[in-house]
């Protein structure tokens, strides 16, 4: 043990944060937790209106995977001891999506189901749904195994070929029909590159996680699952501080040695782990310039993108609005570039993600009524010079547009409407800390891939550590591994 006050210090309590304290302080590495919002889990937060809570982001959680056949996050939530706290709730659904007047189709969450609904509604596609169905499968097989370090001369060569191409060229290949193409590729509404631009690795693994080990969501919301890892980290000794802005990343000799918290405390840690943005971090360093390696880096990387989120609470059922599955995709057209570039302004949606939380109750509606939430991807510089004065007139008047959009498959919603809260890019920007209110840290598209950039292993002050959507991949699933692997390997460099 060190003469410091911890042995570490984590700034934020998001995913990566509450999973890396919480293996740390498990590990008896003493840990303190600091978050500047008052609650814990960062985007996977809720909050209560009226009635109603509200939850902030998950919509679909990846990686849980069914009884017996379990993935990655039922073994991490077992090992920080909360696996039997939380209940989790399955969707049969991958999800439906609409283009009014072209394609309204519901994905069963299952590979033959999903390929004998699309052969369905569109004839004569078996086979071809057949081999890509299979391509989507190996590929995300080898990226797995290339991920987990299985060595390059090892890795069967189709990943090479298609791993980094875009997902359009691949569809283009498999298929003819423009409208069976939009349906496949509907999860690049999440992912947030058109697939264009969307590495067909990133499509396949989202496609193969949920078809494979299927969608899930949580009794209580993300913010359940955040608050039962934070317990964990608490009940094996650990010390948070909530309200708290870390200021300062304190260095000597060139090594993070601790902390400076914004009412001008300094805690010294042997390593300082941060979950807070890369932009942030590195500026924060005390007593030391920002190493070149990452100026260099950090000036060729594109802030990414954040949402726009329209939360409800309505006063009717799922059945009565219309609601048979809990995710929707609605799309004005099939122009993703279209809609992709509409990301940067305020004209009126063309695209947006439909969560209704109560067709499976995750418990956030009273019976009889229900939480949906309307989102659409977009950056934060689309608020660029909107005055003060104008901000809640025009933030009502983009809602709209989503109602309008959302209008298009239940007709009659707004007139359900009993709650509503709306989020801007700026809203996540206040709640997070992070530039541009960026949900998945930098742009996704393939310059971003794990081949080619990788902060998480390869960080430049010795002591600093980096753990989440801004060091790795965005999501859920993803940050809640990274703060565990950040962790062990922390552990590990201590032991050997
Ligand atoms: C509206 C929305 C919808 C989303 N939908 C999905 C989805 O359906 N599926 C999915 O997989 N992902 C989704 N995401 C993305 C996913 O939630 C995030 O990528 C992931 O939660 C980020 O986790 P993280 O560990 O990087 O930490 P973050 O959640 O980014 O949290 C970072 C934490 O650090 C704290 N912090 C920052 N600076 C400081 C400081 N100086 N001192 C102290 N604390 C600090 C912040 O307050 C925050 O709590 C969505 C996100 C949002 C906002």
């Amino acid at each position: 043990m060190s003469g410091a006050d911890f042995d570490a210090v984590v700034i934020g309590a998001g995913n990566a944060g509450l999973t890396a304290a919480a293996t740390l302080q498990r590990a008896g590495a003493r840990t303190l937790l600091v978050e500047r919002h008052n609650v814990p889990g960062g985007c996977a937060t809720s909050f209560r209106r009226g009635r109603f809570e509200f939850e902030v982001a998950l919509h679909q959680l990846s990686g849980i995977g069914a009884e017996g056949q379990a993935f990655s996050l039922r073994p991490l939530f077992d090992g920080l001891g909360i696996g039997d706290r939380l209940t989790w709730v399955r969707e049969p659904d991958l999800y439906r999506t609409v283009v009014p007047g072209s394609f309204d189709v519901t994905l069963p969450a299952d590979w033959e189901g999903a390929t004998a609904t699309l052969d369905a509604h569109f004839p004569g596609n078996r086979a071809r749904l057949d081999r890509f169905f299979a391509l989507v499968r190996d590929l995300t097989f080898w990226q797995i195994a290339a991920m987990r370090g299985t060595p390059a001369d090892q890795v069967d060569e189709l990943f090479f070929r298609h791993g980094l191409r875009p997902a359009r060229d691949v569809l283009d290949e498999h298929f003819e029909d423009e409208r069976l193409k939009a349906v496949l590729s509907s999860y690049w509404g999440y992912l947030g590159q058109p697939p264009s631009r969307l590495p067909f690795q990133d499509l396949a693994l989202v496609l193969f996680a949920y078809l494979e080990f299927k969608p899930w969501h949580v009794r209580g919301g993300s913010q359940a699952m955040s608050g039962a890892i934070l317990d964990a980290f608490l009940e094996a000794g650990g010390e948070v501080r909530f309200h708290t802005s870390v200021e300062a990343i304190l260095t000597r000799g060139g090594k993070a040695v601790g902390v400076r918290l914004d009412d001008g405390q300094e805690v010294s840690a042997t390593d300082v782990v941060s979950n807070a943005s890369l932009p942030l971090t590195y500026g924060m360093l005390d007593g030391l310039d920002i190493p070149a390696a990452v100026r260099a880096d950090l000036a060729t990387r594109r802030i990414g993108v954040s949402g726009f989120v329209l939360h409800m609470g309505l006063d009717a059922s799922p059945a009565e609005l219309g609601f048979t599955t809990s995710t929707t995709f609605v799309n004005t057209d099939l122009d993703a570039d279209r809609t992709s570039a509409s990301w940067h302004t305020r004209e009126p949606a063309r695209g947006i993600c439909v969560t209704s939380y109560d067709v499976e109750p995750i418990g956030f509606a009273p019976s009889g009524a229900t939480h949906v939430s309307l989102m659409t991807l977009q950056y934060g510089s689309a608020w660029d010079g909107v005055a003060p004065a104008a901000y809640a007139r025009e933030k009502f008047a983009y809602a709209e547009t989503l109602l309008d959009l959302v209008e298009t498959v239940t007709p009659g919603i707004r007139g359900a409407i009993e709650e509503v809260d709306v989020a801007t890019p700026l809203t996540m920007s206040r709640y997070l800390g992070h530039p541009g209110g960026a949900i998945y840290g930098y742009d996704q598209d393939a310059t971003e891939s794990w081949q080619f950039r990788d902060s998480e292993r390869r960080p430049h002050v010795p002591g600093l550590h980096l753990a989440g959507s801004w060091s790795g991949m965005g999501g859920f699933q993803p940050t809640l591994e990274a703060g565990v692997r950040v962790a062990r390997r922390l552990l590990r460099s201590k032991a050997a």
